[in-house]
This record gives C-alpha cells, sequence and structure tokens, in this order.
C-alpha cells in the first residue's frame, strides 16, 4: 500500500491485542452474501480486512456467506472473486463457504436442544411477530416454549428430514422475551425452506439463520476480530451467546465500524438488482454504476479506489462521504499515471495552406514523467480541431483558435487562421491556416505569441472511434432517500459521440488501459468493445470537477 497509514480504532485495538497476547496472530475475513455484485461500500470492507491482515502480518479469508440460497448465484461467486483479486487482493488458503459448514451448525442446533437452550415453534409468520413485543413493549413467550428437549429433538430432527411444509415450523433460541434488545427475544435459527442451493444442491430442506451462522463460521476458521458494520452492533450479544453456550473451537470478537455511503450513490444490493433488472443500465458493470465492475470498466484505477477507502478513515460514526472526493483520488492518479493522446470530439476541418509535407512529429506521452516514452504523430496539411475551438470573432477570453489570430497546436507549431468556409446552414465547415515556421517547441520569431493551445488529429491518419461521455447516475445526492430511485435517475448519464477521431496510436490501446485525451479528460479503451477496427473509449472523469458548474 503506497498511502500513509492513519490511526484509526481498530488498528489500534488490533495492535494492543498482538502485544498483550491475546492473539497471536490476527485472522479476518471478508463475508459477502453471493446476492448481488460488490459495490463501493465493500471495496471499504475489503480493504478494510485485507489491509489490516496485511499490514498485522495475518491473515484474511474470502468466505461466503451462503445461507439464502434462493437470491445467490454462482455468477455472483465468481464476480466478487474477480473483483477482490482486481481490487488487489488475495485471500489466505481456498475461498471457503458457510454452506460448508452447515452439518456443524446442525449439529451445534441439536446441542442447544439438549441443553434446553432451543425449541421447536409452531407460530405461523403473523403470530410470531405479534408475540415479539416491540421496542417499548416486552414479548411474550410462544406457547411451544416449553416443549420438553426430546420433543424438540424429534420434531428438529423432522425438519431436517424434510417432513414439514416450508414455513410451518422454525427453530428458536431460548433465551430472553423480555428482553429491551430484540435480537434476544428467542431468535430464529432455522427455516424450512426447500431451495436449491448452488453448493449443497438439495441436500438441506432447513437453512440457518445469518445471526445462528455467523459468529459459529468465525469460530471454526479461528478468526480473531470479525469486523462489520455497525447495523450489527445490536447483534453482537446474540453472536457472544452463541459462543457461549455452544462447544466452539475458538472465540472470535465481532467490532463494528460505520459504512462507507457517498452522495449520489446507491449501495443497496436491491437497488442496484433494480437497476439491472429494470434496464435503466446494461448491466451490473456498467459505467455508471458503483460496482467494483462497473468502476472497473468506468476506468477507475483499483489503486485510487483503495486509496479513496484508506483517506476516507475508520470510524464509529455515520455519515456520506462526498462522491467528488472518490472521482478526485482517481483524477489524481489518472493526471500522475495516465499518457497523453489526442482525440477531436467534434471535427472540423483545418487546412494548413503553406505546409509543403507531411511531418513527423515526436510528442512526449507524459508532460511530466520522461519514463512513459514519446511517440511519432503525423502533422499533415489537412487537420481536425474541434468545433468548438474555432471562431471568426471572439473576445480576449476566447484562447483558442480565431480569424486573423494565433493558436498553437498541441505538441506541432503555432498556426494562424487566415480564412474560413461555411456549409448551406451557414456554419463554418472548413479553416484555412497558416503554419508559423520554425515553432515546434519555439516561440514565433516574430515576437507574437499564440494565447492559447488547441489539440488536433491528423485528417490522414485519424481514426474514427465512439466515445461514451458518462454523468452521474443520479440527480440527487441522496438517491437512497427518494420513494422511486429511478424516477431520480438522470436522464443525460449516458451520452454516445459516434463523430470522434482519435490519432491512430489509440487503435491500439490494450483494453482497460486508461489515456488523458488532452482538454478533454480521461478515457479508458473499452473492457469488451474496444477493437482495433472499433475504438471505443467510456469517460472515466473530466480533466476538473465541473459538476453542477455550467460548462
Ligand atoms: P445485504 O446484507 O443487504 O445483502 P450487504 O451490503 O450488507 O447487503 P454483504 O454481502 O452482507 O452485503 O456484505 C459483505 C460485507 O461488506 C459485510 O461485512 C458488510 O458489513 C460489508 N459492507 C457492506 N456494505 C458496506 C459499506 N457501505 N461500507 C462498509 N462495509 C460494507
Ligand atoms: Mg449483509
Amino acid at each position: 500500500m503506497t498511502s500513509e497509514l492513519r490511526s484509526n480504532f481498530l488498528r489500534t485495538q488490533i495492535q494492543s491485542d498482538l502485544e498483550k497476547g491475546v492473539v497471536a496472530e490476527l485472522v479476518t475475513r471478508f463475508p459477502p452474501e453471493p446476492n448481488g455484485y460488490l459495490h463501493i461500500g465493500h471495496a471499504k470492507s475489503i480493504t478494510v480486512n485485507f489491509g489490516l491482515a496485511e499490514q498485522f502480518g495475518g491473515r484474511c479469508h474470502l468466505r461466503f456467506d451462503d445461507t439464502n440460497p434462493e437470491k445467490e448465484s454462482q455468477e455472483y461467486i465468481d464476480s466478487i472473486q474477480e473483483d477482490v483479486r482486481w481490487l488487489g487482493f488475495q485471500w489466505s488458503g481456498e475461498v471457503r463457504y458457510a454452506s460448508s459448514y452447515f452439518q456443524q451448525f446442525y449439529e451445534w442446533a441439536l446441542h442447544l436442544i439438549d441443553e434446553g437452550l432451543a425449541y421447536v415453534c409452531d407460530l405461523s409468520a403473523d403470530d410470531a411477530r405479534r408475540y415479539r413485543g416491540t421496542l417499548t413493549e416486552p414479548g411474550r413467550d410462544s406457547p411451544f416454549r416449553d416443549r420438553m428437549p426430546e420433543e424438540n429433538r424429534a420434531l428438529f430432527e423432522q425438519m431436517r428430514n424434510g417432513s414439514f411444509e416450508d414455513g410451518s415450523r422454525v427453530l428458536r433460541a431460548k433465551i430472553d422475551m423480555s428482553s429491551p434488545n430484540i435480537n434476544l427475544r428467542d431468535p430464529i435459527l432455522y427455516r424450512i425452506r426447500r431451495a436449491h442451493h448452488h453448493q449443497t444442491g438439495d441436500e438441506w430442506p432447513i437453512y440457518p439463520t445469518y445471526d445462528f451462522a455467523h459468529g459459529q463460521e468465525d469460530a471454526i476458521e479461528g478468526v480473531t476480530h470479525s469486523i462489520c458494520t455497525l447495523e450489527f452492533e445490536d447483534h453482537r450479544p446474540l453472536y457472544e451467546w452463541f459462543l457461549a453456550n455452544l462447544p466452539v473451537p475458538h472465540l472470535p470478537r465481532q467490532i463494528e465500524f460505520a459504512r462507507l455511503n457517498t452522495s449520489y450513490t446507491v449501495t443497496s444490493k436491491r437497488t442496484l438488482k433494480l437497476l439491472v433488472d429494470s434496464g435503466t443500465v446494461s448491466g451490473w458493470d456498467d459505467p455508471r454504476m458503483p460496482t467494483i465492475a462497473g468502476l472497473r470498466r468506468r476506468g477507475y484505477p483499483a489503486a485510487a479506489i483503495r486509496h479513496f477507502c484508506e483517506e476516507v478513515g475508520t470510524s464509529r460514526s455515520d455519515s456520506v462521504v462526498d462522491v467528488a472526493m472518490l472521482e478526485s483520488a482517481v483524477r489524481d492518479h489518472l493526471n500522475q499515471h495516465a499518457p497523453r493522446a489526442m482525440c477531436v470530439m467534434t471535427p472540423l476541418k483545418l487546412i494548413l495552406t503553406n505546409l509543403e509535407s507531411d511531418k513527423d512529429l515526436i510528442i512526449a506521452n507524459h508532460p511530466s514523467d520522461e519514463s512513459k516514452g514519446s511517440r511519432s504523430v503525423t502533422f499533415s496539411s489537412q487537420l481536425w480541431i474541434d468545433a468548438d475551438d474555432f471562431r471568426e470573432e471572439a473576445n480576449k477570453k476566447y484562447k483558442r483558435l480565431v480569424l486573423g489570430k494565433r493558436v498553437r497546436l498541441r505538441g506541432a507549431y503555432v498556426i494562424e487562421a487566415e480564412r474560413c468556409e461555411h456549409n448551406e446552414q451557414g456554419e463554418v465547415n472548413c479553416v484555412y491556416a497558416k503554419v508559423i515556421p520554425n515553432t515546434v517547441g519555439e516561440d514565433p520569431e516574430d515576437g507574437i505569441k499564440p494565447k492559447g493551445v488547441i489539440h488536433w488529429v491528423s485528417a490522414v491518419t485519424g481514426v474514427s472511434a465512439t466515445i461514451r461521455l458518462y454523468d452521474r447516475l443520479f440527480t440527487v445526492p441522496n438517491p437512497a432517500k427518494s420513494d422511486d430511485v429511478l424516477s431520480v435517475v438522470n436522464p443525460d448519464s449516458l451520452r454516445e459521440v459516434n463523430t470522434a477521431v482519435v490519432e491512430p496510436s489509440l487503435v491500439h490501446a490494450a483494453v482497460e488501459s486508461v489515456y488523458q485525451f488532452e482538454r478533454e479528460g480521461y478515457f479508458v479503451a473499452d473492457r469488451y468493445d474496444h477493437s482495433p477496427s472499433q475504438p471505443v473509449f467510456n469517460l472515466t472523469i473530466g480533466l476538473r470537477d465541473s459538476w453542477g458548474t455550467a460548462k
């Protein structure tokens, strides 16, 4: 990791646990449920868990919390592994699955039953809700609470053997129906659900709940610090109750931190799935999505995402981070690392009246990093410049090409516009200019300096390309608060430009490589659609933060 590691409460706690010998080696885990693609919030959890293991010479497991088979799939399992690796992390050992421990969980459930600490409850879901009480009122004991262990064991074995209807009975822990913490009011441990599981097939007609599974998974794997987000704080007493009442091989400890929330972003997997299923975006990896696969396709470098996750810090108070901070981390990284190239979005023909022959100019790939080398670019008497970069008349603020005035062509000569032609609609469609001799890298000898620099592409060697201009997906800072999230989708979040011409070196850009198109922004060769015969670039980010300001 390149960035300075700042201290935070997790690092302090772990440092102290290692120094005092509370644990010999740090073991963390990243425990996604494979029910969607990972998003920027998961990137935070990944950098926390894998980052701590790296920092303290420990281990981090990747464990799928796969206790809800209906919503899970192999596609999600594959994408999650790919995303973790792409972010730059490698889990310790094999990929792990909660479902590998189903038999152990089942035996532990029987243990609780035998100890008189769990019972089979036949209340309907509605009745169970009524018996549970509220935040201000205690719950009431289920009429099935005093079943004897033998009866509970027999019923639970029948649940496991598939003798009962889905949803007809549950196994509950026997804790305290009057606890102020609702999680302790005889929580459900198992439900009957004849669902096909992506790992265990049709072996199990019953599935454990998250609460009954998570701490035991940590215990089986020897996880020392089970780091999760604050919404699990109220579940911690239950996490500890299971560990205290089961013959587990190891005692993990749960520690919570605040989730990462960024403005203009949704991070609920349900909402992200809705965006995909409604066709609002092209898929989970659409470049507008806050998924890791989407950010990757957008051209966000993994290192910039890791840096951002470190910079936002790790605390116990919830907050919303301005998404501009993520964008700025991306921009800073790319400014330093992305090679430069030229692309004209809206081409206007520029004819140089005094250029005797084509020239091959050597242009540096980066203004301050010589190690990025240089390339040869053909300078011909017919060039494309951007239509926005020429005006017949303009005031002094306009520092581009104006009739009778000079401008520098990036990496090439100073030119002076002489005249222009118009099409039938009266629009300028061709500009004639003369080259001022000996001005590559030099000021004109007559002392009349150009005010600005514009980019260009040779009309002879330039290649047409598709450019996808992306903007934020939502028009409001907190889309998750909207009743109908689809109604706050930015209708202009994708604009495809089909007129663009790029310099020929870009045809061979490796997919996923990001360039700064001079004066336009950072663009990535699309991971799937870019090819030498049809170049396709996605806007990663503009050169400046121009959100909300008129362009
Ligand atoms: P859900 O439980 O609704 O499916 P989830 O976002 O909690 O969604 P998980 O797959 O359970 O998804 O998350 C895996 C891990 O990532 C958990 O430890 C969770 O706490 C953490 N995580 C999820 N969202 C964030 C976030 N926004 N910031 C930090 N950590 C997060
Ligand atoms: Mg979760």
